[in-house]
């Protein structure tokens, strides 16, 4: 019996076969990955995938890919760090960090999408994979597409930051710069897509791509002793993370492998790019796109293709949405970096800096639980940082110099 029934409509439930398809026909919502989980229960338990391996392909029961996966062997199952020193910090009791900025092999939790898309492209026989990105969708891509000896054409908006248009051209890709920012060059694509057949990873395989951010959420419960913590506080772009965050939790109960979970999900995004952050505020049924303009590039959708998803995700279950201006995610940058050492890019900024903000306003209770999912590695981004950070003293190599340093020191 088939696990992974096709696809279904979000919004009128129609079904599709499974295809690499990605709009109803109908009412133009987005398809969904239909899993019939009254097979799935039949062989899943907390200890097949305790004794699975150690990636993220130990949900593979939870994942829509047919055969073996083929693609990601080492991606996810990511460090959840008890961090003592930012709860001080922070004036809070538990807390956790999911540390996906040491994901294998781009430092990001996009690793865990491109793992399924790429699996799922293959199996649909695609012989060039492509994306429209932010970045780190592009890093990743490039890197599994080289692995598996795909084709592989990368679009990106020509303003991004250094270390992630050389962290995807190393892998050997066609890279292609657009004047404009995200939204325009995910129109492109779709345009491009209307033309050439390839898989697009966030477009007409996205139904399959966006399963894989439902790992984040697995492993975080599975490292908790199969617990749900009471707050996560995660940051969006699209929204699929946030609203794929939520499917997990859903789906770990409906298999029974968890009690009902009573989480929070907070949205954390940029001031400066917060659409779905905007909606949650202003109480509205709908996501109106805004013009990026933010340090946070990797979150920088205007337009995001989830993003009502994401706001019901967020307020069925009771969390907040939060932003974060550049200064306060410089901020946070550097408090994760000097509390538990771990040097996150912008987007973990923006994390950090909203979790903040809930803590203080009391959104989040000072004696609950709270994983902060930190997505992306600093190393990418130094751009933020620039003229943000004490600079190296300069000196000759004397030992007399480096006294006088010590002494002009204090
Ligand atoms: C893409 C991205 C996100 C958000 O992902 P969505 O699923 O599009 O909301 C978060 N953090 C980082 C570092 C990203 O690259
Ligand atoms: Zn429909």
């Amino acid at each position: 019996m088939e696990k992974v029934l096709g696809l279904k409509c979000r919004e009128c439930g129609e079904k599709y076969p499974k295809e690499p398809l990605h709009v109803c026909e109908f009412c133009f919502g987005p398809l969904e990955v239909d899993y019939d989980y009254e097979v799935i229960q039949k062989s899943i338990s907390r200890h097949s995938i305790e004794s699975g391996p150690e990636s993220m392909w130990r949900y593979a029961d939870l994942l829509p890919v047919d055969g073996e996966p083929t693609d990601g062997e080492h991606t996810g199952f990511t460090p959840l760090i008890r961090a003592k020193n930012l709860a001080d910090a922070l004036g809070v009791k538990v807390l956790y960090i999911k540390d996906d900025t040491v994901c294998h092999p781009t430092f990001s939790f996009k690793d865990r999408v491109v793992a399924v898309a790429l699996s799922k492209a293959k199996e649909f026989d695609f012989d060039t994979v492509s994306c429209a990105s932010t970045g780190n969708l592009a890093n990743a891509v490039a890197a599994h597409a080289a692995i598996a000896k795909l084709n592989c054409f990368i679009f990106i908006p020509a303003d991004l930051e250094v270390g992630k248009v050389v962290a995807s051209l190393v892998y050997g890709p066609t890279v292609v710069g657009i004047t404009g920012n995200y939204d325009d060059v995910n129109r492109l694509c779709s345009e491009i897509g209307g033309v050439y057949p390839w898989a697009f990873v966030n477009i007409n395989i996205r139904p399959f791509y966006a399963e894989g951010s439902k790992t984040l959420c697995f492993e975080l419960i599975e490292q908790l002793g199969w617990e749900a913590p009471a707050h996560i506080v995660a940051p969006a772009a699209g929204g699929s993370l946030i609203t794929k965050i939520g499917k997990a939790l859903k789906e770990f109960h409906t298999l029974g492998l968890i009690d009902k979970p009573n989480t929070k999900i907070h949205v954390a995004q940029a001031e400066g790019c917060g659409p779905i952050v905007n909606t949650y505020k202003e109480n509205g049924d709908f996501v109106k796109p805004v013009r990026p303009n933010t340090i946070a590039k990797s979150l920088a959708i205007g337009n995001p293709a989830d993003g009502i998803y994401a706001v019901d995700t967020v307020r069925n279950s009771g969390g907040v949405g939060e932003h974060a201006t550049d200064g306060e995610i410089v901020e946070a940058i550097k408090l994760l970096a000097a509390t538990e050492g771990i040097f996150t890019e912008t987007a973990g900024g923006v994390t950090l800096a909203a979790a903040k903000k809930l803590i203080d306003s009391g959104h989040i209770g000072r004696d609950e639980s709270i994983v902060l999912a930190i997505t992306g590695n600093g190393l990418k981004t130094v751009e933020a940082l620039q003229d943000k950070t004490d600079k190296p003293y300069t000196i000759p190599p004397q030992l007399n110099a480096f006294r006088k340093l010590m002494t002009e020191m204090g």
